[in-house]
């Protein structure tokens, strides 16, 4: 299913250390590896002497030690959140308090739509309810410091909240969790929506940066044509449930049986929840049918 995508899983930073990746962009990675974290979350410094911050990381004592190590002797006078999923954002009060750095991020963290009368949102345990910004960014918002610039860019779809960070002095994009080089992202409702998504790559692929330093993994080199295949990957998922739906009416479960093949079990739950994605979209286009408003338990049919 996934192979259409030139996926680059080589990243071989130790948590701890700091890398130069790129002309006055160090990296940092925390020591939180996992199925949805790869190597675990990479912390950016972005500058010399006057820095900003991006993504402080999880609360993890010692990512915290090494990222305020890192900038000895310099100033943190930004700190950008991509999201506010649990790998991301909690470390950023340490950071702030310890540094006086002023927080930009797009907002808290919300949900891409209410929740349906009966559901239960299975990606709690994930959100940072506790982040709060201190400015709230609007897309294409520019945030300068002492020899950076940004420009945010709106790129829901992850996370309702999600922002990627464009750097102009170097035609960089710090893309998050939207697009990663290691493996696509979780689309999952509530927090996520698959339109959003869809939207938010099509936005990039038609942006100049060429380079993406993303929340997991290394470099995305050649982003816009790897957007590209981001998109054509998810078309066809897309494809394939409709295929899958055209041989008779049926539920999630059997779906992700028919769609992902060879799927690690410890992403079953994630797989489903990103087949749910893909159904909102679809009834919300027309395509799908269903009874009542999409949900992981109901059943799906072709609307046509
Ligand atoms: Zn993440």
């Amino acid at each position: 299913m996934s192979d259409d995508i030139p996926f680059d899983k080589t990243f071989d930073l130790p948590p701890g250390q700091v890398e130069e990746v790129a002309p006055g962009v160090r990296r940092l990675l925390a020591n939180n590896p996992g199925p949805f974290t790869f190597k675990g979350t990479v912390s950016y410094i972005v500058g010399r002497g006057q820095v900003a911050v991006i993504d402080p990381g999880p609360a993890d004592e010692n990512h915290i030690r090494a990222l305020l190590d890192a900038v000895r002797g310099e100033t943190v006078t930004h700190i950008l959140v991509t999201h506010t999923h649990r790998d991301h954002s909690p470390a950023t009060p340490r950071i702030k308090a310890a540094t006086g750095a002023t927080v930009f991020a797009e907002g808290p963290h919300r949900a891409a739509r209410p929740l349906h009368i009966g559901e239960t949102n299975r990606l709690d345990a994930s959100g940072d309810r506790d982040f709060r910004p201190d400015v709230a960014l609007v897309d294409g918002q520019v945030v300068a410091g002492n020899g950076f610039t940004f420009e945010a860019v709106a790129t829901p779809g992850h996370t309702a909240n999600h922002m990627a960070f464009a750097l102009r002095e170097a035609a960089i994009l710090f893309s998050g969790d939207h697009v990663m080089a290691w493996s696509t992202t979780i689309v999952a409702p509530p927090d996520g929506a698959m339109s959003d998504y869809m939207a938010s790559l099509h936005k990039l692929a038609r942006r100049p940066e060429a380079v993406y330093f993303p929340g997991h993994g290394g470099a995305v080199r050649d982003a816009p044509a790897y957007v590209q295949h981001c998109v054509r990957h998810r078309e066809g998922r897309e494809a394939s449930i409709l295929h899958r739906l055209e041989k008779n009416p049926t539920d999630i479960p059997t779906i992700v049986r028919a769609v992902y093949i060879g799927l690690d079990p410890r992403l079953t739950g994630a797989a489903a929840l990103s087949v749910l994605a893909h159904l909102e979209d679809l009834v919300a286009r027309g395509v799908v049918a269903t009874d009542g408003p999409p949900s992981i338990s109901g059943t799906y049919r072709l609307a046509r």
